[in-house]
């Protein structure tokens, strides 16, 4: 294969690497994605895909980062439009009651925060509650932090779209072909990309590899330091979609409930529900047996029907899609991004939240890559704050 010059390589074909690649197409340079099997294969097709700013409270800077997020995909929506893109401007309902004093408190601190942020959310009592949600099921004492500006994605759709876009502007896509070795100079400045497809020459390459990240900038780098001492965890996650469940929309908002059962589930792109919990996401892990996956499903499904009483519950679990996905959890949970100490033009977007996160890291990605200057949202994320880095 003959030899391809880019601007800029970007090693994974998640959402990550897709929108980073997309906002360096937009400014101009000449990218390539390479992506070791097929678009959005990894955990970007296995994600709750909630975007949101509204979990987030505990640091203000993170909380911005994911805001940032939020606020990149309106403005995605003004000029492409959501369906093109995916997207559901559904808001959140996160609903307490108020005898659970523990998360009641822990809720009305979170509306607190996030007024002080300017984050868009107000406070919902009961009846209102009914309203926005007629088929679920509330106690007398429910109430809810409504936010309403936050949404989900069809994160495959959306990936699809970037990848789109960025052959649109002159990049190339290329699937089924993974990256193996990186070239560098004796300076240690990068100069290229040894992949499936043959060598692609570049002075900057970015690792977007998801949960994988540790152990591609072990292989590329051949320094195996990366796979024990990168500072990112695996966290698996078990998610059931229901099928259609037409002529009903069952439900508007994404819904955090506290109120046990404790449950989350989002309005579909389907028709259907997305269903998840934190609870049951503490009985799975990355081995978890198929027969063990599907006992998990079944309490998950029956958990919705204590909500929604109309719902089936265990009885459409065969209906149903199982995902089991591995996020890649940064150690102190924040996001990983910026360039890697060691060699000049390698650089790293690992993270959690990064279907939130992807169109903010993205586009401060592509200004630091452009103008070589650290912008200031970015610089609380880079790997310097990290010992050993
Ligand atoms: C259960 C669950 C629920 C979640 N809920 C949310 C949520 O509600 N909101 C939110 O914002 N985030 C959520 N997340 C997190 C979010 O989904 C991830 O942060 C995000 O998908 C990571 O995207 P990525 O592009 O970095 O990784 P991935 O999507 O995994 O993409 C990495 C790609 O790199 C490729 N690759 C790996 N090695 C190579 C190689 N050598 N060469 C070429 N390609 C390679 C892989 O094939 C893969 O396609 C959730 C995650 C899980 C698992």
């Amino acid at each position: 294969m003959s030899e391809l010059r880019f601007d800029a390589i970007v090693v994974g074909g998640g959402i990550v690497g897709c929108t980073a690649a997309y906002f360096l197409a937009r400014e101009g340079r000449k990218v390539a994605v390479v992506e070791r099997d097929t678009l959005a294969c990894g955990t970007s097709s296995k994600s709750f895909a909630w975007i949101n700013g509204t979990s987030k409270t505990a640091d203000e800077n993170y909380h911005r980062l994911n805001a940032r997020g939020l606020a990149a995909y309106c403005e995605l929506a003004v000029e492409y439009g959501e369906d093109a893109l995916g997207l559901n401007p559904s808001g959140t309902l996160s609903v307490v009651q108020t005898s659970d004093t523990a998360n009641y408190a822990a809720a009305r601190e979170q509306a607190r925060q996030l007024a002080a942020f300017g984050y868009p959310a107000a406070w919902v009592d009961v009846h209102a509650l009914r309203r926005m949600e007629p088929h679920l099921n509330f106690p007398d004492d429910a109430e809810a932090l409504f936010a309403m500006a936050d949404h989900c994605l069809d994160a495959p759709k959306f990936v699809q779209f970037m990848a789109a876009q960025v052959r649109a502007l002159g990049g190339t896509v290329f699937e089924g072909c993974a990256a193996h070795t990186l070239e560098a100079s004796d300076e240690g400045q990068v100069t290229g990309l040894m992949t499936d497809n043959g060598s692609l020459k570049s002075h900057s390459v970015i690792v977007a590899a998801g949960p994988g990240t540790a152990e591609v900038l072990s292989t590329l780098t051949g320094y195996d330091g990366f796979a024990t001492r990168f500072p990112l965890h695996q966290v698996p996650g078990l998610l059931v979609s229901t099928p259609s469940l037409s002529p009903h929309r069952r439900i508007r908002h994404v819904i955090y409930s506290s109120i046990s059962p404790e449950i989350h589930m989002l309005p579909d792109f389907n028709g259907g529900l997305k269903i998840g919990s934190d609870e049951t996401d503490g009985m799975v892990t990355a081995e978890s047996s198929p027969d063990h996956l599907h006992n998990v499903a079944s309490i998950l499904l029956e958990r919705v029907k204590e909500h929604l009483p109309e719902f089936p519950g265990q009885a459409c679990l065969d209906e149903c899609t199982m995902t089991l996905g591995i996020r890649p959890y940064p150690k102190d949970g924040h996001s990983l991004a910026g360039p890697l100490p060691g060699a000049t033009g390698l650089y790293v977007i690992a993270t959690h939240s990064g279907i939130t996160l992807a169109p903010a890291l993205g586009a401060l990605m592509a200004e630091l890559i452009t103008t070589g200057r650290t912008p200031e949202m970015l610089k609380p994320f880079t790997l310097d704050r990290i010992e050993g880095f």
